[in-house]
């Protein structure tokens, strides 16, 4: 029994304390309660604030090697090249390289830093490094820093582990790495940063920034050569990317007593909370204090680091939150979202947090997503999807939204593809997130505008006076600013949200690089199509202004089935995309098999982005990734069950038995009618045991047949069909175990536990 004054110590903290050792179960020295006690208790941790009071945009890129700093360490001849070869993708003569590299150098030995490393995307999704000391020994046997121009512009890392679907044989493991000026290095950790694409010895590329400079370098000729209709000034399009990073907090303590959420970043088990967003009281409430600690310090950090860390906010699932900077020309922004991933996970740690990039890491509440805002944008600052003051601009800003839209159009699938991976089926077309349909909505104002060109151009030469109605009426009725916050569709997984495009269905834990190399990709070919269209009707003998009006009405005819302004969660449109012959493509695998469609491969190997075989790789590694992500989770449910859960489902059946037994003692008579509760525990909790072990068990020989099979393809099919289905069942029986089970005996923390950051 328990003393009543133990219970009401002064000190509130130690109530529960001492109510754990009176109670003195054995089995309390599971993980559980200490984790839960220590998450209780903690403080928010003093934050690393910025040294000498610096105000934030005096911090700005401290820790970048960025154009002032360049302007500061170089020669001024050695400056104006590299700035051209960054302005204009020219190759960096290896004289300059040395300048560079002995600059870099100098500047970051200043900040401290001992080590340099080339920073790479592998296509695991995660960031690869291996630093190397500037340390070194010199002929005379005298200590000395060296970072020279061949170890600036290319490294050969022993990183044969890394996934290449094929394209490189790990005996033949030679890849290097080659500095992608665009992106400047910088400095964390001590640490010289240098940005690369990491490529096989033969070519190709195994990594994400390769394409996506490609993609970019085509979108800026692409758009530049239809922007010559409008505006001959700019001499380069940018496309910016502005991401917004959802992620889950826990603390460490309740992290590391859940084996599934360390080893496959999801919980795998846990019944729902009796509570949890149904009030939505966590969206845009109050920061709780410790949280508000750990984002000022990764915000600074940030900063330091030239990422243009802006807002952040509560998410709606509880312990759900959002960070997001200002759009940047979209190689820097991929660059930026992938070492703030990194920077989050590390400060987390400090604060005794574990941060969750997994897109659905708890079940029955909102997974994460990283909304991907994307635009085009001249070197003259002018943003081609904003409407502008004359017909003239808007009939510009027209001409790409329009082509924007048929580019999605024409490349739904793949753009479902892009984004698609085993974590990110779990959260779209959850009511949470856009379906697997990909659909664009542009709002009520654009939809009228488009309509009326549909209908009012036809085929046949424009009189004047149709000439002036169009441009006056329509095109120049579009509002300069369409920033609408009531004509907003948070449904749609492709908005337009008045002067940039709004891909939402991208997820929490994956790169933009995938999605933005197909968007960029798609919208250069269509702008390409279309301006040959264009110049032919132009050659035809017709008007400019005409030529271009006529050919977005076509273009507007051709594109309009992916255009939808409804609920983009309802069964409605679930059954009108499928009138309207759009992809609805929910299961990850299919999803994948787009990259080989022939549209994607015209697409992409047409446009030089990618060849056959990288984009066939590509593919394989997704597959494979699926497979792995799969059996981890497999293996480590089935360890659970077996080893956790099932052990105490036993003990506390053993109680009820014990129990049984004894009024069976003392009541001869009664007992079946006083054990009713019991027996129908003791019998429903067998049931479970042997549905779980059983299934357990057939999953495992599912593993086997699958394992046996060396084409990743088929082995993906193998673990979708036959080994993912398992991981659910048995959730749901332990689930259900969950709510009989004592509730002292229930070794992993519950998702009330875990969920609610005091
Ligand atoms: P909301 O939640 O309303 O979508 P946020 O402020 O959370 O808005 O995020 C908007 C994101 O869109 C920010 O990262 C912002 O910098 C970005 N953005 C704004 N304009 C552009 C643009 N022209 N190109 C790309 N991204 C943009
Ligand atoms: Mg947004």
């Amino acid at each position: 029994m328990l003393h009543p004054l133990n219970f009401y110590n002064k000190d509130g903290t130690f109530v529960f304390f001492l109510y754990l050792c009176k109670k003195d179960y054995s089995h309390m020295l599971t993980l559980r309660f200490k984790a839960f006690n220590e998450a209780s208790n903690r403080l928010p941790e003093t934050t690393n604030l910025p040294p000498n009071g610096l105000s934030q945009a005096e911090l700005f890129g401290i820790n970048v090697f960025d154009r002032a700093k360049m302007k500061k360490y170089l020669s001024e001849d050695a400056y104006e090249s590299l700035i051209q070869s960054i302005d204009e993708g020219k190759k960096i003569d290896r004289k300059i390289a040395g300048q560079v590299a002995s600059a870099m150098k100098a500047w970051a030995m200043e900040q401290g830093a001992t080590h340099y490393t080339h920073w790479f995307h592998p296509l695991n999704g995660a960031t690869a490094e291996k630093h190397d000391a500037f340390l070194s020994i010199d002929k005379t046997g005298n200590p000395i820093e060296i970072f020279k121009a061949d170890m600036l512009v290319q490294q050969e890392p022993d990183a044969s582990s890394f996934p290449s679907g094929g394209l490189r044989n790990t005996f033949e493991a030679r890849g290097y790495t080659a500095w992608d000026p665009s992106s400047p290095a910088f400095i964390l950790d001590k640490t010289l940063c240098i940005p690369t694409v990491f490529v096989a010895y033969t070519g190709e590329a195994l990594d994400f920034k390769t394409p996506l400079l490609k993609s970019l370098a085509l979108l800026d000729k692409a758009a530049l050569a239809v922007l010559e209709y409008f505006d001959k000034d700019a001499k380069k399009v940018y496309a910016t990317l502005g991401w917004e990073q959802e992620f889950f907090l826990i603390d460490q303590s309740l992290f590391n007593a859940r084996p599934d959420l360390m080893l496959c970043g999801r919980t795998l088990m846990g019944h729902a909370a009796a509570k949890d967003q149904q009030l939505e009281d966590h969206y845009f409430g109050a920061i709780p204090a410790r949280v508000s600690a750990f984002m000022q310090e990764f915000e600074v950090e940030a900063i330091k680091l030239g990422i243009p860390i802006k807002t952040r906010h509560n998410e709606v699932a509880p312990n759900q939150f959002e960070c997001a900077p200002i759009f940047e020309e979209a190689n820097l922004a991929v660059d930026h979202n992938q070492l703030l991933m990194s920077l989050m996970d590390r400060i987390a740690r400090r604060h005794k947090f574990r941060v969750l990039f997994h897109e659905k890491p708890f079940k029955g509440i909102n997974g994460s997503g990283k909304h991907n805002n994307w635009s085009m944008m001249t070197d003259t600052g002018v943003n081609l999807l904003s409407p502008g003051k004359t017909p003239k601009n808007n009939l510009q800003f027209l001409t790409f939204l329009i082509n924007t839209i048929k580019a999605v159009h024409d490349h739904a699938a793949l753009l479902i593809g892009s984004i698609a991976s085993e974590p990110n089926s779990h959260r779209l077309g959850a009511h949470e997130a856009p379906p697997a349909i990909m659909s664009v909505f542009i709002g009520k104002t654009l939809s009228a505008v488009l309509n009326e060109l549909e209908e009012k151009v036809t085929d046949q030469k424009m009189t004047p006076d149709e000439k002036t109605e169009l441009k006056l009426e329509i095109i120049g009725k579009i509002p300069e600013i369409l920033l609408d916050n009531t004509d907003r569709n948070r449904t749609s997984p492709f908005a337009f949200t008045g002067n940039r495009f709004e891909f939402r269905a991208v997820g929490s834990s994956g790169s933009c690089a995938s999605p933005m190399i197909v968007l960029n990709t798609a919208v250069a070919d269509q702008l390409i199509k279309f301006k040959e269209d264009v110049d032919r009707q132009i050659v035809r003998g017709m008007k400019k202004d005409e030529a271009i009006i006529q050919c977005l009405r076509k273009v507007i005819i051709e594109s309009k089935k992916i255009r939808f302004e409804g609920n983009g969660y309802s069964q409605i449109w679930v059954e009108e995309a499928a009138r309207r012959g759009l992809p609805n493509i929910k299961n990850p695998l299919d999803a994948f098999k787009t990259f080989l469609y022939d549209s994607s491969v015209k697409l992409l190997v047409g446009n030089n982005i990618l060849t056959k075989r990288e984009l066939e790789a590509r593919y394989e590694i997704r597959n494979e990734i699926f497979v792995k992500k799969v059996q981890i989770e497999a293996r480590a449910i089935g360890d659970l069950a077996i080893n956790h859960i099932i052990p105490t489902a036993i003990a506390y059946q053993n109680t009820l038995i014990n129990n049984v037994q004894g009024l069976k003692t003392l009541f001869p008579n009664q007992w079946e009618n006083l054990a009713e509760h019991q027996l129908g525990l003791i019998k429903e909790i067998s049931e479970h045991i042997h549905t779980i072990s059983h299934e357990v068990n057939e999953m495992i020989e599912h593993r086997k047949v699958a394992n046996q099979i060396d084409d990743v393809v088929e082995k993906a099919h193998l673990y979708d069909k036959n080994v993912k289905p398992y991981i659910e069942s048995i959730r749901t029986r332990i689930d259900k175990l969950e709510m009989i089970v004592d509730d002292d005996m229930w070794p992993l923390p519950k998702y009330r536990e875990m969920l609610f950051i005091r």
